[in-house]
C-alpha cells in the first residue's frame, strides 16, 4: 500500500524532484552525514548499553557506483531504522527543515538558501528518479525496504538484511539536454564530492576502485581494491594554515544547520589542567526558535575527535547561549554520563576557559569590527543583560563593557565606556530615559531639558534594560540616573530654592488637586525638569514607571505600581492658571484642569488611560468655552 508524505515534506520533496537548483551535488554530503550519525548512535549506544556489541572493523560507510544500472549505493552499519522509524523519519522532514521551509517555501529566490541549509536525505530526489532504503536496526531481527518515486508517496515492505545498517539505492534520473546525471557514476567525481563535503567525517568512506595488474603470463587483469576516500581528521584537529575560512563555514552551515555563514570563527588550543580543542562560532543571525522554551543551548563534545554529545550544556553559560560549536578533548571519557557531567572537573575547567574565550572574542570583535558587533548586539545583546541581571550584578565587569547603548547625540550605539568619556567635568552621573522606541524617547518632556543642559541620554529601549541598570547601580564609579526620576535635579542652588518657596506657597493648591487624583500619584508639586511641557510624571523609589509598565506585562504579576508623583512646569503659563483658579477658588475648573494633566503625563509616558471618554469631554467642555 502507498503512503502518503506529510503536506510540509511534500511541498518540499516536489521541489526537490523539479529542482532548479544548481548545486545538485550536495545530495552525497547529505546521505554520508545521515550515515555518519547513524554510525555515531551506534558506538554510543554501545558505549552505555552492554548487550550492543559493535565491531569496530565495520564502523565505516561504502559507497558503490553502478554504471550498467546507473545506480549508487549508499551503505552503513550505523543504528539502522525499525519499520516504524523508516516511516516516521523518511516521511516527514526533519523539524528544523520543516520550519526554515515554511519560512522559505513560497519564495523562489530564497530555494539558494534551502540548498545551502541542506534539506537532508529528500535532496536525493534530485537527483533520482527512485530511492530504495533497505535499514535493519540494531535492536531488531527484522529488515525493511522503504521505496520510493516521489511523487506518489512511498511505500514499506519487509525485506532481508544480515546485518544492521542501512542500505540506500538511488536509482538516477535520466539525463536531458541540461543535466549529465552520468557524471555522478564516475569515481573520479564521486572522489572529488568527499573531499570537498566530507573530508571530516570520523569513519572511512570507502570506495571500490578497479585496478588493472599483470599476472604472472603478463596477462592484464582487473582486480578490485577498496580505498579509503577521507582524510578523516577533523577540520579543528587539522593545521590552522590548512583550513580554509570557506571550510569552517561549510562546516558550520552543515553541523549546525544554519544558512548563512557564521559572523565569528574561533579556535583555540588550551593546554593546562584540561586539554582542549574549541572550535566556536558566533551566528550571524538568530536561530528561528532561539527565543523560545525549544531553544537548547550547548556545544558538541568530543572525546579524541569521537562525538560523545550532541549539546552539553554545561559547556555555555546561559548568558552566550548563542554561541555554537564543539570542545574535542582527550581528557573526557567517552562513556561520560549526563547526570555526572555537571559534577565533572574537567568540565567545569573547559566550561571557564570557554566562557572567557567568548568574552574576549566578543571583545576583540567591538574593537576590531564595530559594525559586525552592532549586528550581533542587535541580535544577541538582550542574552548580555540577561547575564547581568540574572547574576544579580556579579557578571557586570565582564560583560557592561560589551553592552551598547543608542544616545541621544546621534542616535547612535555607544558604550558605557564611550559615554564616560564624553561626559563633561561636572557631569557626574550616566543619564538615561526608557520608552518603547527611541523615536519616542526623544520626546519625552523630561529628556529636553536633560539634553538641552548639554548631557547626554541613554535611551533605553529593551524591557529590561533598566532592571539591568538596577542591579548594576554604576558603572567605573558613575551612577546611573533616570530623567524621569524625582531625584534628578540640575538646578543651580539658587533656582532650588526657588521652586521649593513656591511649590511651599501653593501647598493648598496641590492638596487640593489631589484630591481629585487621590491615590493615582503621592503628590503634586511644581518643577523646572521641564522645559516647554506642562506636565509629566516621575517617580520615587525604586520602581520607575517603565518597570512598572514591564513587571504588570508578565504572568502572574502582583500589580506592582511606581510611586508617581505629577510634576508641572512652574515656567509654563498653565502653572499659571492653576494659580488663578486656586485663588477664584474655582476648585470645579481646577478638578478638569487636573483631570486633564494627569492624562496627558500618562499618555505621554505611554501609559493608558482609564477613562478616555470622560477625559475628551472634559477638553471639549473647555475648548467650548
Ligand atoms: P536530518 O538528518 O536533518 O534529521 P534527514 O531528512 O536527512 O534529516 O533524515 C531524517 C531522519 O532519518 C534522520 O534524523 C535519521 O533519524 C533518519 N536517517 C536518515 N538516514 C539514516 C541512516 N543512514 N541511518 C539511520 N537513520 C537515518
Amino acid at each position: 500500500m502507498k503512503k502518503q508524505f506529510k503536506a510540509e515534506s511534500k511541498k518540499l520533496l516536489d521541489m526537490m524532484i523539479n529542482s532548479i537548483y544548481t548545486n545538485k551535488e550536495i545530495f552525497l554530503r547529505e546521505l554520508i552525514s545521515n550515515a555518519s550519525d547513524a554510525l555515531d548512535k551506534l558506538r554510543y549506544k554501545s558505549l552505555t548499553e552492554n548487550n550492543l556489541k559493535v565491531d569496530k572493523e565495520k564502523l565505516a560507510i561504502h559507497i558503490d557506483l553502478d554504471k550498467k544500472e546507473r545506480t549508487i549505493t549508499i551503505k552503513d552499519y550505523g543504528i539502522g531504522m525499525t519499520q516504524e522509524e523508516l516511516e516516521n523519519n523518511l516521511g516527514t522532514i526533519a523539524k528544523s527543515g520543516s520550519e526554515l521551509f515554511k519560512e522559505n517555501a513560497d519564495d523562489k529566490k530564497n530555494l539558494d538558501i534551502i540548498g545551502q541549509f541542506g534539506v537532508g536525505f529528500y535532496s536525493s530526489f534530485m537527483i533520482s528518479k527512485k530511492v530504495s532504503v533497505t535499514s535493519k536496526s540494531a535492536e531488531s531481527d527484522e529488515a525493511y525496504t522503504w521505496e520510493s518515486t516521489g511523487a506518489d508517496g512511498f511505500s514499506i515492505k519487509k525485506s532481508e538484511k544480515q546485518e544492521n545498517g542501512t542500505d540506500i539505492i538511488l536509482y538516477l534520473k535520466d539525463n536531458t539536454e541540461d543535466e549529465n546525471y552520468d557524471e555522478f557514476l564516475e569515481n573520479y567525481k564521486i572522489e572529488s564530492l568527499i573531499k570537498k563535503y566530507s573530508d571530516y567525517i570520523p569513519y572511512p568512506i570507502i570506495m571500490k576502485e578497479e585496478k588493472t595488474k599483470k599476472d604472472e603470463n603478463e596477462k592484464e587483469i582487473t582486480e578490485i581494491e577498496e580505498k579509503t576516500i577521507n582524510s578523516r581528521i577533523p577540520l579543528w584537529k587539522k593545521n590552522k594554515s590548512d583550513v580554509k575560512d570557506e571550510e569552517y563555514n561549510d562546516f558550520y552551515t552543515d553541523k549546525f544547520y544554519d544558512y548563512e555563514k557564521p559572523a565569528r570563527i574561533f579556535r583555540n588550543v588550551v593546554e593546562g589542567k584540561c586539554n582542549f580543542t574549541s572550535l566556536l562560532f558566533i551566528p550571524s543571525h538568530a536561530p528561528y526558535d532561539f527565543y523560545t522554551k525549544e531553544y537548547e543551548k550547548g556545544l558538541q563534545l568530543y572525546s579524541k575527535g569521537v562525538l560523545i554529545m550532541d549539546k552539553c550544556s554545561d559547556l555555555l553559560p546561559d548568558y552566550f547561549s548563542f554561541v555554537k560549536g564543539l570542545v574535542d578533548s582527550e581528557d573526557i571519557a567517552l562513556n561520560i554520563s549526563r547526570e555526572t557531567l555537571q559534577e565533572n572537573h574537567q568540565i567545569k575547567t573547559i566550561a571557564t576557559g570557554i566562557e572567557n574565550k567568548i568574552k574576549k572574542e566578543l571583545e576583540n570583535m567591538l574593537s576590531e569590527n564595530r559594525e559586525d558587533y552592532e549586528k550581533f548586539f542587535k541580535n544577541f545583546g538582550t542574552q548580555l543583560k540577561y547575564g547581568i541581571y540574572s547574576s544579580y550584578g556579579i557578571k557586570k565587569d565582564d560583560l557592561a563593557p560589551l553592552l551598547l547603548y543608542t544616545t541621544s547625540t546621534d542616535k547612535k550605539y555607544k558604550t558605557l565606556k564611550e559615554y564616560i568619556e564624553k561626559m563633561s567635568e561636572n557631569q557626574d552621573k550616566i543619564y538615561y530615559a526608557c520608552g518603547e522606541t527611541v523615536d519616542k524617547i526623544d520626546l519625552l518632556p523630561q529628556v529636553e531639558l536633560v539634553k538641552d543642559k548639554g548631557y547626554e541620554i541613554l535611551y533605553l529601549t529593551d524591557y529590561m534594560d533598566e532592571f539591568v541598570f538596577k542591579v548594576m547601580h554604576e558603572f567605573e564609579g558613575k551612577q546611573f540616573m533616570n530623567v524621569s526620576d524625582e531625584k534628578l535635579n540640575l538646578d543651580t542652588e539658587e533656582e532650588k530654592e526657588n521652586l521649593k518657596k513656591v511649590n511651599e506657597e501653593n501647598k493648598d493648591l496641590f492638596a487640593k488637586m489631589k484630591e481629585t487624583l487621590t491615590d493615582k500619584v503621592q503628590a503634586i508639586q511644581f518643577t523646572h525638569r521641564l522645559k516647554n511641557h506642562p506636565v509629566c510624571l516621575t517617580s520615587k523609589g525604586e520602581v520607575s514607571v517603565e518597570m512598572e509598565k514591564v513587571m504588570n506585562a508578565m504572568p502572574n504579576n502582583e500589580n506592582v505600581k511606581a510611586e508617581c508623583i505629577m510634576e508641572i512646569n512652574e515656567n509654563h503659563e498653565i502653572s499659571k492658571k492653576l494659580i488663578d483658579l486656586y485663588q477664584q477658588k474655582d476648585f470645579e475648573s481646577i478638578q478638569k484642569y487636573t483631570e486633564i494633566l494627569y492624562a496627558q503625563a500618562r499618555l505621554i509616558e505611554g501609559l493608558s488611560i482609564e477613562n478616555p471618554t470622560e477625559i475628551t469631554n472634559l477638553i471639549c467642555d473647555i475648548l467650548s468655552k
